[in-house]
């Protein structure tokens, strides 16, 4: 592969099926919405399945609904039943199986929503960022998706009074400076629609970011129109994550798709699950990396898969996560490496994990070992303490002073805290003073 031919794996394809619609209707977004494929006996009749295939199929149904655009489906492979395409689309019967440590709310989204009546609207987590979920419609219904208790639930849109809502709260909430943009998938909304919501979060003076949570680039590429680059440009900065799980799912129109949302002066992020039996592989995440990168899309996550009900099948080892930033870093483009992160259960939070290079330590030294196994030493400054210096005071806003919390708290010169303690500890219980 060389050149142009690196920037996508495969030539979008074409079931036949719907070999006479016109260009027109096919590349029109609404109509491949219009068209999601969503009855089990029609799916059965386009991927040739078994009539026990399609029983399970209308089984799961009762978890997670099923959607597939006309454009995903037809890239489904017919002839392998392990087609990543038709792993992340097509229901199975696991997704009836509900392990020990499945959670229905894995992330806590629900309890972290600042405002009463806005559960599932707004979830309010970190000091300067939050979320916002405009919409619970998706193109394609994700077999793996971990907010699964709500997608699908509804094709409206979150009604304009909770979104003014919501906004309220930003507004009055002055250390918000990243409003996410998410779902559900917000671009299945109307241009007109969308434009209405981050025009108002846009009248918020003290956020600095919009962000767009989508799967469209990879599931719905059409909907990259330039009437959309258009209204999101302006009101820029703007950032987009996508969702790549595989490099079979970077075809030429996801590709143009990518290009089409950077061109427009927006920068692109991904964000990967790692996926049992479709992307749990090193080599297969350092392809589907370059291809990434290629198209100007920067891997920005890869996700340990969650303990949302149901997708235990999907889940993998933690250690081949670990194993995969061992495959990459050293020996790829910095560029080309996400942060591998495991999200913690209760609302723990995006936690970075990853191999280990710091191979020991002494006063003054410290050894690593590079990819290579080759080992080093860097050795420290002598006759030094640190003091953070005081010609950078004047730099340093009063405001960001006092958001210092957690273990940078108990780090920080500025403050006497010294330890974290969790709430009903056996130990502090059995005091008696
Ligand atoms: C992931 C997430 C964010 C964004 O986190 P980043 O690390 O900044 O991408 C914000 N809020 C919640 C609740 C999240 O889960
Ligand atoms: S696009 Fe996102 S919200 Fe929609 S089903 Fe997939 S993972 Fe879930």
């Amino acid at each position: 592969m060389s050149g142009q031919n690196y920037l996508y794996f495969a030539k979008a394809k074409r079931h036949t099926y719907w070999k006479d619609i016109s260009e027109r209707d096919w590349f029109d977004w609404n109509w491949q919405i219009k068209n999601r494929v969503t009855d089990p006996l029609l799916l059965q009749k386009l991927l040739h399945l078994s009539g026990k295939e399609t029983k399970n199929i209308q089984d799961s149904l009762k978890i997670l609904r099923m959607a597939l655009s006309p454009y995903f489906l037809s890239q489904i492979d017919m002839d392998d039943p392990h087609c990543p395409i038709r792993m992340q689309s097509v229901p199975t019967l696991y997704e009836t199986i509900i392990s020990k440590a499945d959670h229905e709310d894995p992330l806590n989204e629900e309890e972290d929503c600042p405002v009463k009546g806005l559960e599932g609207v707004l979830t309010h987590r970190y000091p300067d960022r939050l979320i916002i979920y405009v919409t619970y419609q998706c193109s394609m219904y994700c077999r793996h998706c971990t907010r699964r208790r709500h997608a699908g639930e509804t094709d409206i849109p979150t009604p304009l009074p909770l979104i003014e809502k919501a906004v309220d709260y930003i507004r009055k909430t002055k250390n918000i400076r990243d409003v996410l943009i998410s779902g559900g998938d917000p671009l299945t909304l109307k241009t007109e629609y969308l434009e209405k919501i981050i025009k108002l979060i846009r009248t918020v003076k003290h956020v600095e970011v919009v962000r767009i949570g989508t799967r469209v680039p990879v599931v719905m590429p059409m909907r990259i129109t330039d009437e959309l680059i258009t209204m999101l440009k302006k009101y820029h900065p703007i950032w987009i994550n996508t969702h790549f799980n595989h490099p079979k799912e970077m075809t030429d129109l996801s590709s143009r798709a990518c290009q089409k949302i950077v061109d427009g002066g927006i920068p692109l992020g991904n964000q990967t699950v790692l996926l049992r039996g479709i992307n749990n592989h090193p080599l297969i995440i350092k392809k589907l990396m370059k291809l990434l990168v290629a198209n100007r899309v920067r891997p920005y996550y890869l996700f340990q898969c969650d303990l949302s009900q149901g997708i235990e099948h999907f889940r993998t080892k933690i250690s081949e996560g670990i194993e995969i930033i061992e495959n990459l870093r050293g020996h790829t483009s910095g560029f080309a490496i996400p942060v591998f992160a495991v999200d913690g259960l209760g609302g723990g939070g995006k936690t970075p994990l990853g191999p280990n290079y710091v191979v020991s330590q002494s006063n003054h030294k410290w050894v690593f070992r590079n990819f290579e196994g080759l080992m080093f030493a860097y050795t420290e400054p002598k006759d030094y303490t640190y003091e953070p210096p005081s010609q950078m005071d004047k730099y340093i806003d009063e405001e960001d002073k006092k958001h210092i919390l957690g273990v940078s708290e108990i780090l920080s010169s500025q403050s006497n805290k010294v330890n974290i303690i969790p709430e009903g500890l056996a130990r502090h219980k059995r005091r008696t003073k």
